[in-house]
């Protein structure tokens, strides 16, 4: 008998499910109410990237002459074609996956989509129609949405998400990010070289306050933020917000997680801006889905539970992706990674989920990736630990192509000299950190890498300087 999946949503994680289900013979439902390809395609990833290389590219025109090129010195920056541009690649991506929905003959509803009761489910169309979707097995891919702060709501005008900051018709003159997260460091960088004066403002004690981001990546990061005269502040909150319509005055102060502040940092500061973007995170929103009616649990935030299986509490439902909050990576592959397990697991596979080498791409400029285990976290675990870091500046492709900034770092078990991290901020790390996750993954030795022939000359040797110095005893 043919099992029936239905998966509701189409970004990375419902797309990957719904793709793998139906090329293992399932007949497949996909319920989607916005566009295909989810955050990701439309709000996340992708537009984030087209404008960032648009941004790489202005920096690279500033620096025109040191490469021997002779401008005029004008270039300026066209909004409308480079939003014309995130649309066009947007739209073209999103009909490459409707074509391949298409292809694996997997039946694609517009609409929202929630839970009637056991193996019932229904989408709701456009209008007041909806339609009755039975199912053997369900997989919920809902995602997440932008979190804004207490008191300070979104307005869609001058205080804004990443939703809105994507669709910028114009760069503001002056932005303050709250947040510098992954996505607040993106942005950052960004507006930056699209020609906003940017401040930003992190209540922890670094930039990129990220468990999983190497201490140095942060400060390196930091640096590089000043030589691009990105203002930041850390151990800080917004405590105040004045809108005067085409302006926001905001009153900065110290921070409750700070310890050990200086005096001069527990005074409240003012900055004047023309618009604030919030980064503060992400929350589910899952009201109206019905979860509850067949038993799935959540946790307190709203998070939905799920196994190594990715199977929630309710026997044949899975969940994947952002929708499993912060405890998991809530990032396109992982979603992509989990949709794959739980579609195989909904057909009678055993396959356990494996978050040790979950990559982590951050578009900032320099990039920075990480993957597996930072020094701290490999000293926790109880590893007999050791890192070994080299600078960019000692390959010679870094300074043929001018980008000399940043180091990687590999963490590896010095008993074993099994390589347990990879941490890169510098030019293309989030490209080399490949070579990095395949390490991780398979449990190789730094002397598998150093053994490795890399081409010259090419930035992945950062990667074979690196290893043949932790190979070193
Ligand atoms: C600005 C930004 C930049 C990012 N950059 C990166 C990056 O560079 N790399 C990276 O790996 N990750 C990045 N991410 C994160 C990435 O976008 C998410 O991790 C990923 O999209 C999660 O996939 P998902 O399938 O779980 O959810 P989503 O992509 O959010 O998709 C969920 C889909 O479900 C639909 N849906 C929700 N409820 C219903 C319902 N009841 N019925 C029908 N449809 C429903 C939604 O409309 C949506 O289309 C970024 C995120 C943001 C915001």
């Amino acid at each position: 008998m043919t099992v029936k999946i239905a998966v509701i949503g189409a970004g990375p994680g419902g797309y990957a499910a719904a793709i793998r289900a139906a090329r293992m013979g399932a007949e497949v439902t996909v319920a989607e109410q916005d566009n295909v390809g989810g955050t990701c395609l439309n709000r996340g990833c992708i537009p984030s990237k087209i404008m960032q290389t648009t941004a790489v590219m202005i920096e690279k025109f500033k620096r025109a002459a040191e490469f021997g090129i002779k401008t005029n010195g004008v270039f300026r920056l066209d909004m409308p074609v480079l939003m014309a541009r995130k649309r066009r690649v947007i739209k073209s991506q999103a009909n490459e996956m409707l074509k391949v929905i298409n292809d694996n003959q997997i039946r694609f509803i517009q609409g929202t989509g929630y839970i009637q009761g056991p193996n019932l489910a229904a989408v709701k169309l456009d209008g007041q129609k909806t339609v009755e979707l039975p199912w053997d097995r369900l997989i919920l891919a809902p995602g997440a949405y932008p979190t804004d702060l207490p008191g300070v709501p979104f307005n869609g005008r001058n205080v804004i998400s990443s939703n809105e900051a994507l669709s910028l018709e114009a760069i503001p003159e002056s932005i303050l990010i709250i947040g510098a997260g992954v996505i607040g460091c993106e942005f950052a960088f960004i507006l930056a070289a699209l020609g906003s004066a940017v401040t930003m403002v992190e209540a922890l004690s670094r930039v990129l306050p990220l468990e999983s981001v190497d201490e140095d990546c942060s400060k390196i990061l930091a640096r590089e933020m000043k030589k691009k005269k990105i203002k930041f502040m850390i151990n800080r909150i917004v405590e105040r917000i004045e809108d005067a319509g085409d302006q926001c005055r905001v009153t900065i102060g110290p921070s409750p997680f700070a310890r050990d502040l200086q005096a001069k940092d527990t005074k409240s500061t003012t900055v004047t801006v023309e618009k604030i973007l919030v980064c503060v995170g992400r929350k589910p929103d899952t009201a109206g889905m019905g979860l509850e009616k067949i038993g799935i649990k959540m946790d307190k935030r709203g998070w939905i539970k799920v196994d190594e299986k990715m199977e929630t509490r309710a026997p044949g439902v899975y969940a994947v992706g952002d929708i499993l909050g912060p405890s998991k990576s809530m990032l396109a592959h992982t979603a992509t990674t989990e949709g794959i397990v739980a579609a195989e697991n909904a057909l009678g596979k055993n396959r356990v989920i494996d978050y040790k080498a979950v990559p982590s791409a951050i578009f900032t400029m320099p990039e920075v990736a990480d993957v597996g285990l930072t020094e701290s976290q490999a000293k926790k675990h109880g590893y007999n630990t050791r890192s070994d870091s080299v600078l960019f500046r000692m390959l010679g492709k870094a300074h043929v192509i001018g980008a000399i900034a940043g180091q990687a770092k590999i963490v590896s078990d010095a008993d074993s000299k099994i390589v347990l991290g990879v941490h890169i901020i510098g030019p293309h790390a989030t490209e080399l950190i490949a070579e990095g996750a395949l390490a991780v993954k398979q449990g190789l030795t730094v002397m598998d890498i150093a053994a490795t022939i890399h081409a010259h000359p090419t930035l992945s040797e950062i990667m074979l300087e690196a290893s043949q110095k932790a190979a070193d005893s």
